[in-house]
C-alpha cells in the first residue's frame, strides 16, 4: 500500500472511498472534501513541516490554542498556546521523524485558568523516499471524561473509606476515637474539610438554627450527628452523601457504645436502687486495697443487713418493701464520704466500703451513724416504718484479700443478727472461730434434718396444787452422728440465721404431737407445749403447718400450746396475721421466758396469749432477792387478773416449789421433778403417776 505524498487522482489510500459519481455530482474533488472534513472536525488538527513549523491548522486548533487561524503558519507544532512546553516534546518529535506515529496524553494549562487534558496523536507523512516531510497532529480535549473518571475514583475511594471506618469503628471503645477517625476520613476524602466534627446526641440542646451552628449539620434518623464549621457548606450532593454516611457510622458507633455502657452499668449495678452490686463492690474493694498499699491507710467493709425485712414485705407488700429499700439505699449514700461505696447485694443486704479510715473505732462510728439514720424510719405508703439493721464490720489493709474481708464482715453481721439484731459486731479472730463453729453446726443440722438426727426431749409440766403431770414441753435436740447430743441454745440461733428453722420447727412440732398424742388421748386436759421461733411466725404458712400436723397426729387444737418469746410477740409487723390464724385454730399461746425481755407487765393485757412462763432466772433468784420475788408475785397476780395460766420454769428445789405454790402459781417444770427425757421415759413417768400409790 502506498501512503506517500504521491497523488493518485487526488485520493489517499485507506480513506473511505466515495464513488466518483457522487463526488462528481456534487462538483467536489477529494482534496476539497478532505479539507472540509478536517476543517470541521471538533478535534484540533495541525500539520507541520519536518522542522515542526505549522503549515496548516483547523478551526478547532484555533479554539484550543487561542491563536487565530491566520497566525498559525510558522508556529511550532508543540505550542498549544498555554506557554507551557510539553516535557516529552523532544522525544515525541524524534519518534515521529523516525517515521513512527505517537499517541499519548498531554495536560495543558488553558487560558481560562482551568487545566485540561488532551489526547495527542502525531503521525509522520513521508515522501516517496521515506523521509518525513510533514507531521499531522490531532488533539482531542478529554478533560470532562478525565474529570468524570476522577470523580468515579473519588467516590470509590469514599466508599472504601466508609467501609474502612465502619470496620475500624467496631473495635472502638471510646466515643472520642470514632470522632477523631471520622475527622481523619473526612479530611482525606473531601476537598472542603469540616474543621470540627462533633456528635450531637438526640435530645441535646444543639439547635441547628442557633448562631453557634453554621446551619450546616448532618442528621441521621432525625437527629443531628455532625455539625460543620461556618463556611464549609459548599458541598455537592455526592460529598454530602459521603458526609452523611460517615455521620451514620459515628452515630451507630456512639449508640453501640451507649448501649454497651448501659449493659455494663446494668451488669454492675442493682436494678432497684441503682447502687453498685457485689462484683463491682469487690472491684472497688480491690482498688481500696491497692490504694492502701500506697498510702498505708486502712479501710473497712460494713455489711448491713436490715432486720426482719421479710416482715415488711409480707405485711405491706413488695412495692412498699422496694420503696423502703430505695430510701434506705439513699440514706446510706448520704452518710458516707464521696469516695466511699455503698452497694446492694440483693434482698435486704447492703455493704459499705469506707476508704482511708484510721481505726476500727472509726468504722464502728460509721456503723453507729448508720443505725441512727435507719432508726429515724421512713414514711412509706402512709406508714412510718422504723428500720433496724444488723451490721458487721471488718477492717482491712493492703495485705487483705477483698473476698475474705467481705466474708469477715458478713460473719460479723450474722453474729450481730444472732446476738439479737439491731447491733454492730466487729470482726475478730474469736468471731471467726465462732463462725466456724456455726458453720459446723449448720452442716450438722442439715445432715440431721435429712437423716433423722433431730429428736425431741419431753419435760413434764406439773400442776403445783396436786403434783400431777398435766403436760409436757417438747424441747429440740440435735443428735450428732457420733451420738453426742447438742442442746438447743447451740443450734436454734444458727437455724434462725441460716433459714433452717422452718424445717427444724416443723420436725419438732410433728414429733412432739406424735409422741404426745397417746398421752393426750388418755389424760383429760393433758397438753403438749412446743417452742416457736419468731422466724416461724414470719408468714401464715405456720397456720397451715399446725393445722396439718394436728390433723395428721390426731391431737386436738386445745391440747397444743405454742410458746412464743416476747420479741416474737412485740415485733409487731407480719406476725399478727399468723397469730390470729393460730388462735382461730384454737391452739393456746404462751409467753415464754417472761421477765427476760422488754415487756412490762402492762403489755400483758394486750397480748393475745393464754399463759405466761416465768423465766428460770427469776425462779432461781426468788430465794435471794426480794425484788425478784416481788416481780414473780406481781406477774402471778396480774396473770391471774387477766385469766392467764402461769408456769414457773427451772424449779430445782422444794423451797422454790413451796414458794411458788404459796404465791398461787399454777404450773411448774424443773429438774426437781424431771429433766427433759425421751418419750419412753416420759411414758414410764406417767404410768408411775397413774399407778395407785
Ligand atoms: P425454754 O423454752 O425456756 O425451755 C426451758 C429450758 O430450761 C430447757 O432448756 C430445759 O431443759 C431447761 N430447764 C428445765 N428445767 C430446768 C431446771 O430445773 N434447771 C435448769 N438449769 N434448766 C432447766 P433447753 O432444752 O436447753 O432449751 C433451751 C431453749 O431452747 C428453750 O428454752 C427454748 O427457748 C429453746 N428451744 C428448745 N427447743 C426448741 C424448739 O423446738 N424450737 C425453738 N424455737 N426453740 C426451742
Ligand atoms: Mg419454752
Ligand atoms: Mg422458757
Amino acid at each position: 500500500m502506498d501512503d506517500s505524498l504521491s497523488d493518485h487522482g487526488g485520493r489517499t489510500a485507506g480513506e473511505a472511498v466515495p464513488t466518483r459519481g457522487a463526488l462528481a455530482a456534487d462538483g467536489l474533488s477529494v482534496h476539497r472534501l478532505l479539507l472540509l472534513a478536517l476543517s470541521r472536525v471538533p478535534n484540533a488538527v495541525a500539520i507541520s513541516g519536518a522542522e515542526g513549523e505549522i503549515v496548516w491548522a483547523n478551526a478547532a486548533w484555533s479554539s484550543l490554542t487561542g491563536h487565530a487561524a491566520e497566525t498559525a503558519y510558522g508556529r511550532p507544532l508543540t505550542d498549544l498556546g498555554d506557554g507551557v512546553q510539553d516535557p516529552d516534546a523532544d522525544a515525541t518529535w524524534r519518534t515521529v521523524l523516525a517515521g513512527r506515529p505517537v499517541q499519548g496524553e498531554r495536560r495543558i494549562g488553558a487560558r481560562d485558568g482551568e487545566a485540561r487534558t488532551l489526547t495527542q496523536s502525531l503521525a509522520p507523512i513521508p515522501d516517496a523516499t521515506g523521509a518525513v516531510r510533514f507531521v499531522v497532529a490531532i488533539w482531542t480535549d478529554v478533560s470532562e471524561l478525565e474529570q468524570a473518571r476522577g470523580e468515579l475514583a473519588r467516590r470509590a475511594a469514599q466508599q472504601t473509606a466508609i467501609a474502612t471506618l465502619s470496620q475500624h469503628a467496631l473495635g472502638i471503645s471510646d466515643a472520642r476515637d470514632i470522632l477523631a477517625a471520622a475527622e481523619r476520613t473526612l479530611g482525606a476524602h473531601l476537598d472542603t474539610v469540616p474543621t470540627a466534627v462533633q456528635w450531637v446526641p438526640e435530645g441535646s440542646t444543639h439547635d441547628c438554627a442557633s448562631p453557634g451552628c453554621s446551619g450546616v449539620c448532618v442528621s441521621v434518623a432525625g437527629r443531628c450527628v455532625l455539625t460543620l464549621e461556618a463556611g464549609e457548606a459548599d458541598l455537592n450532593t455526592e460529598d454530602l452523601g459521603f458526609l452523611r454516611a460517615v455521620a451514620g457510622v459515628v452515630d451507630a458507633t456512639v449508640e453501640r457504645l451507649d448501649t454497651r455502657a448501659e449493659i455494663t452499668h446494668l451488669a454492675s449495678h442493682d436494678g432497684l436502687t441503682g447502687l453498685p452490686n457485689r462484683p463491682l463492690f469487690l472491684d472497688r474493694l480491690s482498688q481500696a486495697a491497692a490504694a492502701s498499699a500506697r498510702t498505708g491507710d486502712a479501710f473497712a467493709v460494713l455489711v448491713v443487713d436490715l432486720d426482719d425485712f421479710k416482715l415488711v414485705n409480707d405485711a405491706l407488700g413488695h412495692e412498699t418493701g422496694d420503696e423502703v429499700l430505695r430510701r434506705a439505699a439513699a440514706r446510706l449514700g448520704e452518710l458516707v464520704r464521696p469516695d466511699d461505696t455503698v452497694a446492694r447485694f440483693g434482698g435486704d443486704e447492703f455493704a459499705v466500703l469506707c476508704r482511708a479510715l484510721d481505726s476500727a473505732e472509726s468504722a464502728c462510728g460509721v456503723a453507729a451513724r448508720l443505725h441512727t439514720a435507719l432508726e429515724t424510719g421512713f414514711d412509706v405508703a402512709g406508714s412510718h416504718l422504723p428500720v433496724s439493721a444488723s451490721v458487721g464490720v471488718a477492717v482491712g489493709d493492703a495485705a487483705t484479700d477483698p473476698a475474705t474481708l467481705l466474708g469477715q464482715a458478713d460473719s460479723a453481721a450474722n453474729w450481730a443478727k444472732e446476738r439479737g439484731r439491731n447491733r454492730t459486731e466487729l470482726f475478730t479472730p474469736q468471731l471467726e472461730e465462732a463462725a466456724r463453729a456455726r458453720f459446723d453446726v449448720t452442716a450438722a443440722l442439715r445432715h440431721a434434718l435429712e437423716h433423722g438426727g433431730i429428736t425431741v426431749a419431753h419435760q413434764p409440766v406439773l400442776e403445783l396444787a396436786t403434783g400431777r403431770i398435766v403436760g409436757i414441753e417438747a424441747l429440740a435436740r440435735l443428735v450428732l452422728p457420733s451420738g453426742a447430743t447438742v442442746p438447743p441454745d447451740a443450734f436454734i440461733g444458727v437455724a434462725e440465721s441460716n433459714g433452717l428453722i422452718g424445717a427444724l420447727g416443723e420436725e419438732v412440732l410433728r414429733q412432739a404431737c406424735a409422741d404426745a398424742a397417746p398421752w393426750i388421748a388418755t389424760r383429760k386436759g393433758f397438753t403438749v407445749s412446743v417452742n416457736l421461733s419468731p422466724r416461724q411466725l414470719g408468714d401464715e404458712s405456720i397456720v397451715h403447718l399446725v393445722e396439718r400436723t394436728l390433723a395428721d397426729t390426731g391431737v386436738p387444737a386445745a391440747a397444743l400450746c405454742l410458746e412464743l418469746t416476747e420479741s416474737a410477740m412485740l415485733s409487731g409487723i407480719g406476725t399478727s396475721e399468723a397469730i390470729r390464724g393460730l388462735r382461730a385454730l384454737g391452739v393456746a399461746l404462751a409467753l415464754d421466758d417472761f421477765g427476760t425481755g422488754y415487756s412490762s407487765l402492762a403489755h400483758l393485757r394486750h397480748m393475745p396469749i393464754d399463759g405466761l412462763k416465768i423465766d428460770r432466772s427469776f425462779v432461781d433468784a426468788m430465794d435471794a432477792s426480794t425484788k425478784d420475788r416481788a416481780l414473780v408475785t406481781a406477774a402471778i397476780d396480774l396473770a391471774e387478773a387477766f385469766g392467764l395460766a402461769t408456769t414457773a420454769e427451772g424449779v430445782e428445789t422444794p423451797a422454790q416449789r413451796d414458794a411458788l405454790t404459796e404465791l398461787g402459781c399454777h404450773l411448774a417444770q424443773g429438774y426437781l421433778w424431771s429433766r427433759p427425757v425421751d418419750a419412753p421415759t416420759l411414758a414410764a413417768l406417767l404410768d408411775e403417776q397413774a399407778a395407785p400409790a
